[in-house]
């Protein structure tokens, strides 16, 4: 890879080497790496011509389109940074978003206009908001295409996420330069290197742009001067036909948008003869998925594991640790160069192998801070280390296994259980398409465990048929005391089970208590 350090400097850098190839399509359109570095040099002209000042806050707020990289890279080389928000939410929840942000400059897209303009007076900050589909194209039109020098290094903000929510309100993540490039170096001779680039590579990304994983994996995709290929948003017919289409060669999804392109009518190998690696992550990937995934794309599958805080991923799983039947396919993998990994107790003291704890990173690619937040910053960043609420183990190894989220661990009678286990054994079943555990209040015990299960289509199954089926694997304290059956799982667009919307109507006059 090029030693490149910051965002400007990737598009720079290939739009000299190699100005005609590719570097996006999206919807049918792409733009060369010389257009791409044109056309965000006249965006970051427009957004210093529109008044903001090194450190400002831009905001993107739409689907996936060639625009979404203009901008970033125009925010990079105007010094601002970009907020990329979830075009999904409610006007409440971005208002929270550009409120907390300070945002002084919006992209909207037509569709979202009116969102857009509902919270405009409750925004002093905003001044300009440019519509991507209408107004974009003139507001950057006459600015010039004269390369300008920002005076930004690798330690400088690029991007501010704001976390899911799955754990509270959302946050924002300030990630800088680095958070994109810091554990590039010595993968190969790791043996961890998630992507083995060649020139005529073709990145299909499925998570989107305004989550970590999507941002992060079109960067690398960038950095390595090859051709990405995004999606509006996420749609597993349509990611079917550009990955033939364009003879697409890597695939980046979460574990979800890869059962959704097995469950395609017809999928077979022959859909995947391009592809040679699929990285995923993002969320626990069930056993039976990986197996089926493997049989059936044929491709070499890196695992990856971090958080939004630790500038995605910090541990992964690589393709050699993929061979079926190995008792690594249930790790999310080890560490790279550069990258530690300790597990905790409650007390904060470090235990040793074996024994679950709370998993903390200590990364160069972690977050400066969250933004505006500094006791929830102080909370989660302690001298280096992400803390990252997940549960989980080493092996002897060093190799890492996610037991589950903390917050979702269930205590019936003082006895942990982890909604994971209990999720993967359930899809283990022939009918089950998918399932969600939670725990919900029980007078005796503190709490039961309750399932949720999605069938295949034209499957059927009932409560005792599966509580017969787990008893063969799973411990008796462990088998749900209630199922319930519905059509699909919630989950956010990051593939993430949304368990608060399951737990809300057991939990809503009561207090639940993890420690
Ligand atoms: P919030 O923090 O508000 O809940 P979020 O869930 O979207 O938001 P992310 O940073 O996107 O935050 O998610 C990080 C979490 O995703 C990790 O802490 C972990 O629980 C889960 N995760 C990520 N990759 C994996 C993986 N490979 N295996 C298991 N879990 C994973």
């Amino acid at each position: 890879y090029p030693n490149l350090r910051t965002v400007a400097a990737v598009v720079e850098f290939h739009a000299a080497k190699q100005p005609d190839t590719p570097a996006i399509v999206c919807s049918g359109r792409s733009l060369t790496y010389a257009e791409l570095d044109r056309e965000s040099t006249r965006v970051a002209h427009a957004i210093v011509a529109a008044g903001l000042r090194p450190g400002a806050r831009v905001a993107y707020l739409g689907k996936e389109s060639e625009h979404y990289y203009e901008i970033l890279f125009g925010a990079a080389k105007s010094a601002t940074v970009l907020v990329p928000v979830n075009w999904r939410l409610t006007a409440g929840e971005v208002d929270h978003i550009l409120r907390d942000s300070g945002t002084e400059l919006l992209f909207v897209e037509h569709a979202l206009l009116d969102v857009a303009e509902k919270i405009r007076a409750d925004l002093p900050k905003l001044g300009t908001i440019v519509e991507l589909d209408k107004h974009y194209a003139d507001w950057k039109a006459d600015q010039p295409d004269v390369k300008l020098a920002p005076d930004t290094g690798p330690d400088d903000p690029i991007v501010q996420l704001y976390t899911s929510g799955t754990t509270g309100l959302p946050k924002g993540v300030v990630l800088a330069h680095r958070s994109f490039f810091a554990i590039r170096d010595g993968l190969a001779g790791a043996g961890l290197d998630w992507i083995d680039w060649r020139a005529g590579d073709r990145s299909l990304i499925g998570i989107p742009g305004f989550h970590v994983g999507g941002i992060w994996w079109a960067m690398q995709g960038f950095n390595a001067g090859i051709t990405n290929v995004a999606m509006p948003r996420f749609d597993s017919t349509a990611a079917v036909g550009l990955i033939r289409e364009l003879g697409v060669t890597t695939v980046c999804v979460v574990p979800s948008m890869l059962r959704l392109l097995l469950a395609e009518p017809g999928v077979g190998p022959a859909d995947f003869a391009t592809v040679r690696k699929i990285v995923y992550g993002g969320s626990p990937i069930a056993e039976t998925l990986l197996k089926e995934a493997i049989d059936v794309c044929g491709a070499r599958f890196a695992q990856i594991y971090g958080l939004t805080e630790t500038g995605n991923t910090a541990v992964c799983l690589p393709p050699d640790d993929h061979t079926p039947g190995s008792p690594r396919l249930r790790a999310a993998g080890r560490p790279y160069p550069g990258v530690q990994v300790k597990i905790i107790d409650n007390a904060g003291a470090e235990l040793p192998a074996g024994q679950v704890g709370e998993v903390c990173l200590h990364s160069p690619a972690r977050m400066l801070e969250y933004w505006g937040n500094a006791t929830a910053t102080a909370q989660t960043l302690v001298d280096g280390w992400i803390h990252t609420g997940d549960a989980g183990y080493l092996d002897d190894d060093g190799y890492v296994y996610i037991s589950d989220r903390l917050k979702d661990m269930i205590i019936v009678a003082g006895e942990k259980i982890y909604p994971t286990e209990i999720e993967n054994a359930l899809t283990k079943h022939p009918a089950v398409a998918e399932a969600a555990v939670i725990g919900i209040p029980d007078d005796r015990f503190g709490e039961a465990v309750c399932a949720f299960v999605a069938l295949r289509p034209d499957q059927q199954t009932g409560r005792r048929d599966l509580m017969v089926f787990l008893r063969d694997h799973l411990a008796a304290f462990k088998i749900p005391a209630r199922f319930e059956f519905l059509e699909h799982v919630p989950r956010n667009p990051s593939g993430k089970i949304l368990r608060r919307e399951l737990r809300d109507r057991f939990w809503r006059d009561r207090d639940r208590q993890v420690n």
